[in-house]
């Protein structure tokens, strides 16, 4: 599939915080329990931080006391998969389907007492949310 946004470098470097460019563009991940996301269980919607696209809704986030916002499924198309060998086990990375920006990892088969076992281990910095209306 076709990224729909696409940007140099030195546009998202203008159009983002240092922080979050660095895990968006260069794939860092930030420091577990620091994000802002991390202990939020409102109502709403997590958008990309980068190109503001509908990623997670907030029924699917769950306490995973891991220290990074986690969620068992994203919104159908929303995301697209990428093996990454970077670490001596192959992970699985989560990018934004609509500007491949980087937004974690997802993690299978922990036996997790959640309706789909799968970790989406995603970034603070890497979302938006927005909080539903009422
Ligand atoms: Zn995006």
């Amino acid at each position: 599939m076709a990224q729909k946004v696409e940007k140099s470098d030195s546009e998202w470097a203008k159009q983002l915080t240092p922080q979050q460019y660095a895990i968006l563009r260069g794939k860092a991940t930030e420091a577990s329990f620091s994000g802002e996301y991390d202990s939020t269980f409102d109502p709403g919607t997590y958008r990309c931080a980068a190109c503001g696209s509908e990623l997670f809704a907030s029924k699917t986030k769950f306490e995973a006391h891991c220290g990074w916002p986690s969620f068992y499924d994203s919104i159908p198309g929303s995301v697209e998969f990428h093996d990454d060998t970077r670490m001596d086990v192959v992970r699985t990375e989560v990018t934004c389907a609509t500007c491949g920006g980087h937004l974690g990892h997802v993690f299978k088969g922990e036996e997790l007492s959640t309706p789909i076992d799968q970790r989406y281990c995603i970034n603070s910095l890497s979302l938006c949310f927005t909080p539903d209306n009422n």
